[in-house]
């Protein structure tokens, strides 16, 4: 589609999967004009699609486009395009508890470009494809190696948005990570190397008694919907919740830790090793309690288990 710097996108079509054609001397080709977002629809018990607050990922992609230098799809243009998206990918929406449908908008610079500047075209994109668990480990607790030497996003970067350099950064430093055996890298900032920021596709959290602490959004780690949301839920089941610098040394005495985001829900985080120590988590063999307190939490909200006193859940059938 070609739009005016107003956002006027035009209505847009459905065409099969496949490869799409794209100028050669486009902006995100060429200088990583590319944003993306993220959210899932579950199937309920009685078979119709639940999507878990489109309206956010429709607003993230708007505060994004605005870092990027383009227009973004009005919000409603965005929720109803992503509604039809789903509902012609019904059948790929799996049974309950068996999965769900991933839905991936994208908003790139499509026109032409040479010198470094802004496209002066943009095309909104979305496809979806059926997943189950993001690690391998499934529900299992997830191994994280703290990484000091690769950063995701410096202060005055984009880490703040889901733009698609954000993950071209982390692509090495995670592969390495997994030769060694571990799910993923949690990463420190980029200034004093000591507290934590987000872990490559998830943000992070850590548990001491009643107290649940998390990285405050300062414009290097992206303010994730799911964190968002753990955030209200631990405070409706009365837990204490702090957004602020959490330093790498209070892994040390932490009771659980565990991650946060729409790929991977709430992971549950057995083991993080930093600078050649490992330290283990409940056990390091179950779930810690709170961790899988939220995750049931979330969980049965997400598939129309319980009640959505939030308002959370967009019913599509
Ligand atoms: N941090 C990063 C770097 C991510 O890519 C994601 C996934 N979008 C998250 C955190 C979690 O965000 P959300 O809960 O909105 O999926």
């Amino acid at each position: 589609a070609k739009c005016g710097l107003d956002g006027n996108f035009d209505k847009g079509e459905m065409v099969p999967f496949g490869p799409i054609e794209m100028n050669p001397s486009s902006g995100v080709l060429n200088y990583g004009q590319g944003l993306f977002e993220g959210l899932k629809a579950y199937r309920k018990s009685d078979g119709s699609i639940l999507l878990f607050r489109p309206l956010e990922n429709a607003m993230r992609m708007q505060t994004g486009a605005e870092r990027m230098c383009m227009p973004a799809p009005p919000v409603e243009q965005f929720v109803d395009a992503v509604k039809q998206t789903v509902l012609a990918n019904k059948r790929w929406v799996p049974p309950t508890g068996k999965g769900s449908l991933y839905i991936r908008p994208l908003l790139v610079g499509s026109g032409a470009v040479l010198g470094l500047a802004p496209a002066p075209e943009y095309t909104f994109i979305i496809f979806a494809s059926p997943v189950g668990n993001y690690f391998k480990e499934g529900l299992a607790p997830i191994n994280l190696i703290v990484e000091d030497k690769f950063h995701r996003a410096a202060p005055g970067g984009t880490g703040g948005v889901k733009t698609i350099g954000n993950y071209a950064s982390v692509l090495m430093a995670q592969k390495i990570a997994k030769e060694k055996g571990y799910s993923d890298v949690l990463y420190l900032d980029a200034v004093h190397k000591k507290y934590l920021e987000e872990v490559s596709s998830c943000n992070i959290f850590v548990v001491k008694g009643n107290v649940i602490s998390t990285p405050a959004i300062k414009g290097t780690i992206l303010p994730g919907i799911t964190r968002k949301s753990i955030i209200d839920v631990a405070l409706s089941k009365g837990f204490q919740v702090e957004e602020r610098l959490v330093s790498v040394d209070e892994l040390l005495d932490a009771d659980e830790v565990f991650c946060t985001g729409t790929a991977v829900v709430v992971s549950p985080v057995g083991s993080i090793t930093y600078q050649g120590k490992r330290i283990e988590y409940a056990g390091n063999q179950g779930v810690g309690a709170v961790s899988q307190q939220l995750y049931t939490s979330l969980t049965s909200l997400q598939m129309g288990q319980v009640e959505d006193p939030m308002g959370w859940t967009v019913q599509l059938n």
